[in-house]
């Protein structure tokens, strides 16, 4: 196999970028858009988020951004599909969206199966 296809270096790839996302600010943006103020019966304020799809709130802590139009694997090593795969994970805002936990992990599950 050429090391340019190599699957260690995609990984590589998929990784590092996976990495910056964890921090991209744009993405905790997208999630403060569905951020409510909610006075506790202590009279406190807390922030909660409001999940997209079961629309139930939730800490910020248990809420992750998603991408509504999945991002998709990475195709190959080539720059053209590196820099694609870049335009897709680090997206537009309107293509984000907090979920919960649990709505993310059955979202992904459903999107994987779509797209491999
Ligand atoms: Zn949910």
């Amino acid at each position: 196999m050429h090391p340019a296809t190599h699957p260690t270096t995609k990984r590589m790839i998929t990784e590092r970028l996976r990495k910056e996302w964890m921090t991209w600010p744009k993405k905790f943006a997208a999630i403060q858009r569905q951020a409510e103020r909610m006075t506790l019966p202590n009279g406190r304020q807390k922030t909660l988020i409001r999940c997209a799809q079961c629309q139930n709130l939730f800490s910020r802590k248990d809420v992750q951004a998603d991408h509504i139009i999945p991002v998709g694997p990475l195709a190959s090593t080539n720059p053209g599909d590196v820099a694609d795969f870049k335009q897709r994970l680090f997206c537009h805002v309107g293509n984000l969206q907090a979920l919960c936990r649990d709505c993310h992990l059955s979202k992904t599950k459903m999107d994987k199966q779509i797209f491999h």
